[in-house]
């Protein structure tokens, strides 16, 4: 009888550990996929999330059919559609690989149970993080709250499994279940088609993960360590979106930093390391599965955020006044995504100097961002919050315009963004506001008309959120 392989954020076929184990059988397998409306845990997927899933699984479903199989799609409860799918195909086994966010928590452990209690096998398998959550413990057995030493436990734990290689054949069934059509499940945006402009960066699907793991070792590893803080240069991998849909997985991106003589050492260790940083999240949210909601820092519960709608929504657009939060909020509405460095500036605006809850600002990344991950994004708010494990100290505040002026010192970055600001002088790019009226008339720019003033002063705004958190730090 088949197997069935339910992929979910797995999208690949090369190191998935379900389906390798299913083709080596050698007997039929049915791959499928659940279109989950009720999704619970990590809320719906975000609109730009969706924009990729149609692309990705359109091409997991080429790559199945030229490796002589298919994929089968369905919408509803997963205990309901695998035993739908089972009913119609005969299969009594099914595979999966392990989720450690929420959704998948919540789901995988009653779904086996119920799966099991109506006959069914069903074996689950690890392949969405270097190690499972449960491996890298403190000495005391508990999960890591700061990173160092998660790090240095990471390392000291040997080199992660090697990859699996794609099966050569996944034998078809006699006879295929139906499957939905893709298009009916409108994960494209249609009027306005806001994310028309996704394509000019990303194409979603294994095979291009791959290529950009290929191009950013052969051009960008070397000099990662000083360039990934540049938000102008290509200087990092750009595979956070590949890797929250499982599109390649963590082990393959190692397993390809190894034995690199003629890279510096120093940056593969930066690499590594900011994968590290994702395992990290990774754990914080097994073991706090509120990460997305709750403070972790408890204190934070008695903060007084001012949360001000029409600042949040000027934010959102990009129109603040200060060219690199509005160079940032713009690249992730048109790109759906944002450089790292970008994203702890306009983080920080958003808490800081606005006083806006971070929560907000972690729901409007999780809509926009193709990356969006329910533990890096989760994690980094509180990092940037001071709430989290490992923070940043609630009183460190970026100033927006020296963050500006050191890290995007030409203003490249803020004028491919920011058209209206393209004619400025350099010194001025990351603060219009000083700029003499005769260089803003030679620009073209007229302030608070074609740019916006800022929305709030730094300085003032600086103070207002310290004495806001003076009040909870007892
Ligand atoms: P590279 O520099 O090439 O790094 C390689 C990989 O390491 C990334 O693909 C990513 O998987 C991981 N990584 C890098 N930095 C971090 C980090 N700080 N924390 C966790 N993992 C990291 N990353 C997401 O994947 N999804 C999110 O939703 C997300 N939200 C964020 C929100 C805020 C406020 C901040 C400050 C950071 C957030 N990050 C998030 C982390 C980071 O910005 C992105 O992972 C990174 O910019 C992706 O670009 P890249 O693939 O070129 O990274």
């Amino acid at each position: 009888t088949p197997i069935l392989v339910w992929f979910r954020r797995d999208l690949r076929l090369q190191d998935n550990q379900a389906l390798a184990t299913a083709a080596q059988t050698g007997g039929p397998v049915i791959p499928i996929y659940i279109n989950e409306p009720e999704e619970s845990g990590n809320g719906p997927l975000g609109g730009a999330q969706r924009w990729w899933l149609h692309h990705s699984l359109q091409a997991l479903r080429a790559s199945l059919r030229a490796h002589g199989s298919d994929f089968i799609l369905r919408t509803g409860a997963p205990l309901d559609v695998i035993a739908e799918i089972a009913r119609e195909s005969g299969a009594t086994t099914v595979f999966w690989n392990r989720r450690y966010d929420p959704s998948g928590i919540g789901t995988d452990a009653p779904l086996k149970k119920a799966l099991v209690e109506r006959g069914f096998t069903v074996s689950s398998f690890a392949g969405q993080l270097l190690h499972e959550p449960t491996r890298l413990l403190t000495k005391g057995g508990g999960p890591y709250r700061v990173f160092t030493p998660f790090w240095r436990a990471l390392e000291a734990s040997g080199e992660p499994a090697a990859p699996i290689e794609t099966p050569e054949m996944i034998r078809a069934p006699v006879r295929w279940p139906a499957s939905e059509e893709l298009e009916r499940w409108k994960l494209l945006p249609t009027r306005p088609d806001w994310a028309s402009t996704f394509a000019e960066i990303w194409t979603p699907g294994e095979q291009a993960a791959a290529e950009r793991l290929h191009k950013f070792v052969e051009h960008a590893l070397a000099g990662y360590k000083a360039e990934r803080d540049v938000p102008a240069a290509q200087g990092t991998s750009m595979l956070s979106a590949h890797l929250a849909f499982g599109e390649i997985s963590p082990a393959q991106i190692w397993q390809v930093t190894r034995g690199l003589t003629e890279t510096p050492v120093d940056d593969v260790v930066t690499f590594r390391k900011e994968l590290a940083w994702r395992e990290f999240s990774y754990n914080l949210l097994f073991h706090n599965p509120d990460l997305g909601r709750q403070n972790l820092d408890r204190r934070f519960d008695g903060f007084r955020w001012l949360d001000n709608d029409e600042q949040f929504h000027r934010w959102t657009r990009g129109l603040t006044g200060y060219p690199i939060v509005d160079a940032g909020m713009r690249q992730l509405w048109r790109h759906g995504y944002m450089h790292n460095r970008v994203r702890m500036i306009v983080a920080s605006f958003l808490i800081k100097d606005l006083l806006i809850d971070w929560r907000r600002g972690e729901a409007w990344f999780r809509d926009t961002l193709v990356d969006a991950d329910p533990a890096s994004n989760a994690a980094s708010w509180q990092w940037v919050a001071g709430s989290g494990a490992d923070a940043s100290p609630f009183f460190r505040i970026f100033n927006p315009v020296l963050q500006g002026e050191k890290f995007d010192p030409e203003g490249l970055y803020v004028k491919r963004f920011v058209p209206e600001l393209a004619d400025l002088e350099a010194r001025y790019i990351h603060r219009p506001f000083s700029a003499p009226s005769a260089v803003l008339a030679a620009a073209g720019i007229e302030l608070g008309v074609s740019y916006p003033t800022p929305i709030v002063d730094h300085a003032f705004a600086r103070d207002r959120a310290l004495a806001a958190f003076q009040e909870i730090r007892t």
